[in-house]
């Protein structure tokens, strides 16, 4: 790994910062969401079953998700993460007040 390779762009961080908590599916004349991390949804009212992850550039994105998880789902990760998620929270909280 270069010193190159661990630079990340202003620009992945505005996709992830923006990246949709749920994902809008049209079937049967009705919407209904899923998890933006399922590869299948299942209409409620015909209950077919459809691939949902289709755009290209999601694939890289969604692995970008899966490396912070797995990082975090790691025993000793757990409290740092926490920690850290707090610190943001206060942040921006402090942000909407002011
Ligand atoms: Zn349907």
């Amino acid at each position: 790994m270069t010193d190159e390779d661990k630079f990340v762009s202003y620009e992945l961080i505005k996709v992830i910062k923006s990246f949709p908590i749920q994902r809008e599916i049209k079937h049967c004349d009705s919407t209904f969401t899923t998890s933006p991390f399922d590869f299948y949804a299942v209409c409620p009212e015909c209950k077919v079953r459809m691939k949902v992850w289709s755009f290209s550039g999601v694939a890289e994105l969604e692995d970008a998700f899966d490396a912070v998880f797995e990082w975090v789902a790691h025993p000793k990760a757990k409290e740092h993460f926490e920690k850290r998620q707090k610190e943001i929270i206060e942040d921006t909280d402090k942000d909407s007040v002011s």
